[in-house]
């Protein structure tokens, strides 16, 4: 195990002012917080830390991240909380802390790989800071080189695969080659033992009769390039197993007929070097077409550069050759930690701490035109998506501003249809609330609920949107046909006869009806005239029917309105049922305009409080008491609304006046004003002022702020 000084040691090698203190205060915490937890190996758990540390310092990462790396299991597995590290270590590091302990509970289902695109994409969502990512993956390297002393396979190899599958490729899409192979080989090693040994067997025995093979082929390319003007630097290497592999898979060739096992790179000193090699290894060998790639001119997206060739080599061998600079090398092995090393001229002058942080910006944000980018580099990319979990943990993707309501018809339509309401992380919450990154969402159902016109104001997914429109139509069409064959038994019954669906098969071409349900719909909506059915149906009738019908119709209109749109010239609120008593909530007092949802309060109705409230807390366990409301922006209204402001203003003459008179010109009314406390600078008032709505209330704060006698102005929450 990595010992204290060795730690400090090796950070003090690439950064001489490190806080000595931070790291082993950071690293007596961990020791003591993890305590006599131990390892599936044997060994202590606080070894685990120590040696994450111990690889991010490979990287030459700073301080923040080192400590981060020795604490990040100690929020999770420890007594130790967020506001313990922020105390100890200050915010920047708990922050990161807290962002890899995130990371940690999201955890891949074996039947979830379909989904590996969306973890990886969640994965970069949650990492607002890729120091986050990069503690994460090291964590995972030590985990996959302690994997054996998992006792189960069937947790080795979940393990194994969620490696290979989200952490060897987010590693690749940061540039972080080194770890990316490891990741690879330790979980190819796991996961197909057989192919492993045998590629890893069969590369040992080309090692030995090849020898001479690669160091033939070194000195020919060194003998080519001995004229060139400058220092070039040649090795051979064989390819990793598990890309061998890949591509044996791929390209369904033996082992023996890959040309590439064998790769050599030429290292120069500078771009024009390299342009200049290539051009002297063409001339000499024969390329493979369709081999040449020039990522100098057009980089990876994750910053990777370098020229690659194919040609028929010395020995008439197929080799691949790679051709950079000492820089394009470093960045390709170890990333983009490698910009930090080659900018730490300016990071001294300019105290940009992480100056390579600032390269990964700036090289995502050069790449933009490349879809590739877009698929898979920036760390920003995704704000436009927000990736929940369902109770099953099936990862479910919505876009930006997404609702429990999108949640629930993403997942299946018949679901959105009984929602009634959602647990957010365990805590009940409106089904209006907008969902985060990595939010669990458990919808809650009842047989008897039905989509509310409403939801669709706050649904943002086409799906949803269209789900909820269609149950409306086809709840409308219910009605229309319930009304319709009412409005028939009627008419029929006035002629002497009994009203029965099948009365109407003969007739419906003349109304251009597909069907009777059709016809009985439009009845029943009006649209076609009873008098013409029943015309059609009984020509030559004598009765006279007319009114009876125009009346009876004129009821049933009215009461599908009703049921459908709520009476929407008298109420303020829609979203409630008719005839319910509300009120409005006192302690937040809501606006026309705020976000708001009703609560359910027996014998007095509905309160209306707004989204923000704290007190709905206490409502957070009764889910059947909350309902979805909106403002009813067609209702037009005098009374205005009471509004309560917290106010500090300074302590001089007039600044009183000055408050009342911004208000007055902003056609407020103040209607109740309490000193709070008073000292020799300062005011804090309370004051209730009345408005029109949350426009109007936006419109005086704005006004208040801007005079210069007013410290401050927030909305009462009390
Ligand atoms: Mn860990």
């Amino acid at each position: 195990m990595l010992r204290q000084f060795e730690l400090v040691e090796r950070v003090k090698s690439y950064d001489p002012d490190v806080d000595e203190e931070a790291l082993d205060r950071a690293y007596v915490f961990a020791m003591k917080m993890h305590g006599s937890q131990k390892r599936a190996s044997g060994d202590p758990y606080f070894s685990h830390p120590v040696e994450v540390a111990g690889i991010l310092t490979e990287y030459k990462l700073d301080a923040a991240s080192i400590i981060t790396a020795l604490l990040h299991d100690t929020i999770e597995d420890t007594a130790a909380s967020y506001d313990d590290i922020k105390i100890m270590f200050g915010e920047e590091v708990a922050k990161l802390v807290e962002g890899v302990t995130k990371l940690s509970k999201i955890q891949l289902q074996s039947d979830q790989l379909k989904q590996a695109e969306n973890f990886r994409k969640l994965l970069l969502a949650m990492s607002e800071d890729i120091r986050v990512l990069l503690v994460k993956l090291a964590d995972r390297v030590h985990n996959m080189r302690t994997l054996k002393y998992h006792q189960k396979p069937e947790k080795r190899q979940r393990i194994a695969r969620e490696t290979l599958e989200i952490y060897a490729p987010l590693a690749e899409r940061i540039g972080m080659q080194e770890m990316k192979n490891e990741l690879e080989e330790l979980s190819f090693k796991e996961l197909y033992p057989e192919p492993y040994e045998s590629i890893t067997l069969r590369l040992k025995m080309l090692r030995e009769e090849g020898n001479t093979f690669v160091e033939k082929v070194i000195a020919q390319l060194k003998e080519d390039l001995k004229d060139c003007g400058f220092e070039t630097e040649i090795t051979g290497r064989e390819k990793s197993p598990y890309s061998i592999w890949r591509k044996m898979k791929r390209q369904g060739a033996p082992f023996e007929a890959l040309c590439d096992i064998m790769a050599f790179r030429i290292i120069v000193p500078t771009i024009a070097d390299c342009y200049h090699t290539l051009g002297i290894i063409h001339t000499k060998y024969s390329m493979i077409p369709g081999r040449y790639k020039d990522y100098i001119s057009t980089p990876k997206p994750n910053g990777y550069k370098s020229l690659h060739t194919g040609v028929i080599g010395p020995e008439k061998h197929r080799i691949e050759i790679q051709i950079r600079t000492k820089e394009m090398h470093d960045v390709a092995e170890i990333g983009l930690a490698a910009h930090w090393r080659y900018k730490q001229g300016d990071y001294k002058t300019d105290g940009r701490q992480f100056a390579w942080l600032r390269e990964l910006i700036d090289i995502m944000e050069q790449s933009d035109t490349s879809k590739e980018f877009l698929e898979h580099a920036k760390m920003e990319m995704y704000q436009d998506e927000v990736f929940c979990f369902s109770p099953k943990g099936d990862l479910i993707t919505l876009p930006k501003g997404g609702t429990a309501i999108d949640f629930a018809y993403a997942v299946h339509s018949g679901l959105g249809n009984r929602c009634v309401g959602v647990k957010i992380n365990g805590v009940i919450k409106p089904l209006k609330t907008e969902l985060v990154n990595g939010d669990q969402i458990e919808i809650l159902t009842s047989k008897t609920q039905t989509p509310s016109p409403e939801w669709e104001r706050f649904a943002v997914t086409g799906k949803a949107k269209a789900a909820i429109r269609r149950f409306i139509r086809e709840q409308k069409r219910e009605q229309y046909l319930e009304v319709g064959r009412e409005i028939l038994q009627k008419a029929f019954k006035s002629e002497g006869y009994d009203y029965n669906d099948k009365s109407l098969e003969n007739v419906t071409n003349n109304f251009q009806q597909k069907n009777v349900e059709d016809l009985i719909a439009e009845v029943g909506e009006g649209i076609v005239p009873v008098v013409d059915v029943l015309d059609a149906v009984f020509p030559g009738r004598k009765s006279n029917f007319t009114t009876r019908v125009v009346n009876v119709f004129k009821r049933s209109t009215k009461k599908i309105n009703d049921n459908n749109q709520g009476s929407k010239k008298q109420n303020q609120i829609n979203g409630l049922i008719p005839g319910l008593a509300y009120s409005f909530a006192k302690c937040c007092r809501p606006l026309p305009g705020d976000r708001i949802v009703g609560i359910v309060t027996t014998g007095k109705g509905v309160t209306i409080h707004r989204i923000d409230c704290s007190n709905l807390e206490r409502f957070s366990q009764e889910p059947e008491r909350w309902i979805d409301v909106s403002w009813n922006e067609d209702y037009i209204s005098s009374e205005s609304h009471v509004s309560r402001l917290r106010i500090v203003l300074e302590n001089k003459p007039g600044s009183l006046g000055t408050l009342s008179n911004v208000i007055a010109k902003n056609q407020g009314n103040i209607a109740n004003l309490n000193i709070i406390e008073r000292t020799h600078t300062f005011f804090e008032l309370s004051v209730d002022i009345e408005v029109k709505n949350v426009n109007h209330l936006s419109d005086i704060m704005a006004a208040l702020r801007a005079s210069p006698d007013i410290n401050s102005v927030r909305r009462s929450q009390d």
